[in-house]
């Protein structure tokens, strides 16, 4: 199922759950902006060649829109929809005070050079630099872009708006980054692990896992690139054993007890779910499973973690970056990591509390808990023009 029906459907089943209002319901899915711009630049030989970027923003009823641009082939306007629904949906769930966006360049980053990256981030930030802002719209990295690219846009805001450092997150340390955000999005994804694993009696140590891809430098301090510095920092993760990397492409079964997908969407599906043997799935990755993959699961007892909680360390600790740029004060990051468990766990209890009150499974306690908080403070803010 495309992205975007299978986003939209998780958020009109929350909806329903909650009763609400279909006026409210309408206007909770439709992007508040969706942008589109063409990008050209000079290759290094000289020729020109032309993208096309994207930004969806989603919705800023709880403040600014916020999320990550994408630089990868598959870059389409419906899944950066998607995207952007499911960051509205994941701050919320965090409880932290922004909404959801999500940009995009139709692109492969391993095709260009640096110099090429830069001007292309440079052209796209001339295109939408109007319309993002510390207050307004704030990116952050996503697959495909890194500190570097966070860097570039930062730079090549400023030039229009004045040193602005809050306008983007995940930049380098020297430039107002945060302690720990490199690492943030794995980190969070342990210690959601560890919070759903305590609530069935189970702990890491001891347990199987399967881990499909290894997301955005996944493990602390670990480079995506290089084999070998992923097998030590294996070896130095708190999990007895990994039983088997999966290719990057596809999620095929594996005999674990745990399965965490880290890279694409839609790679649990009707065709493979029914062999998963997994007890547990981690969504690291942004929706991973598909809505038919999910009733699979249900039928067969396997407990899915949702992405809007499990990969939502790295937005979490963009957050406390944005704090930190906007107080002028650096944090250590041993606090950094305090804070960034202490959210994990309340957020976990949160969508535990949704799951109780309305009889239903993690995906939809985690929908119910972000939607019902968007719509509330959507009211709130009221409908007057
Ligand atoms: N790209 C990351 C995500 O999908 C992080 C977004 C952010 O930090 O704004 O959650």
């Amino acid at each position: 199922m495309n992205a975007l029906a299978a986003t939209s459907r998780n958020f009109r089943k929350a909806a329903r759950i909650l009763g609400l209002d279909s006026k409210i319901e309408n206007s909770l899915l439709i992007p508040f902006r969706e942008i589109k711009v063409e990008c050209t630049i000079p290759k290094d030989d000289g020729t020109l060649v032309s993208y096309i970027g994207f930004r969806v923003q989603h919705d800023n009823a709880r403040g600014p829109m916020k999320g990550g641009i994408r630089y990868h082939p598959e870059v389409d306007p419906d899944e950066v929809n998607a995207l952007a629904q499911l960051m509205t949906w994941k701050t919320a769930v965090a409880d932290i005070p922004y909404g959801g966006a999500k940009g995009g360049i139709g692109c492969n980053p391993k095709d260009l050079s640096k110099s090429e990256l830069e001007r292309l981030t440079r052209v796209f930030t001339q295109k939408i630099h109007d319309l993002i802002g510390v207050n307004t719209d704030v990116p952050a990295p996503d697959m495909g872009t890194n500190a570097q690219t966070m860097a570039w846009i930062l730079d090549e805001y400023s030039k229009f708006h004045g040193h602005s450092p809050a306008v983007v997150t995940g930049k380098p340390i020297d430039l107002g980054g945060s302690l720990g955000r490199e690492a943030a999005t794995g980190r969070g994804v342990v210690y959601a692990t560890e919070a759903l694993l305590a609530e069935h009696g189970k702990a890491i140590k001891g347990l199987t896992f399967a881990i499909q891809g290894f997301g955005k430098r996944w493990f602390m301090g670990c480079e995506a690139d290089t084999r070998k510095r992923h097998k030590d920092a294996l070896e130095n993760w708190p999990i007895s054993m990994v039983q088997r990397q999966c290719p990057q492409t596809s999620c095929s079964p594996h005999e674990c007890d745990v399965l965490i997908p880290c890279a694409l969407g839609g790679v649990l599906n009707r065709e493979n779910a029914g062999d998963v043997k997994a007890k547990f799935i981690i969504e690291a990755a942004n929706h991973p499973t598909d809505p038919e993959a999910d009733e699979i699961f249900s039928k067969k007892g396997i407990v899915v973690l949702p992405d809007i909680y499990a990969n939502s360390g790295g937005v979490t600790v963009s957050y406390f970056e944005w704090v930190q740029n906007i107080q002028g004060f650096m944090w250590e990051e041993e606090k950094v990591n305090r804070e960034l468990k202490r959210y994990m766990t309340n957020a976990f209890h949160n969508i535990k509390g949704m799951c109780k009150s309305h009889d239903c499974d993690l995906r939809m306690g985690a929908f119910t808990l972000g939607v019902n908080r968007v719509a509330r403070a959507t009211t709130l803010r009221g409908w007057e023009a």
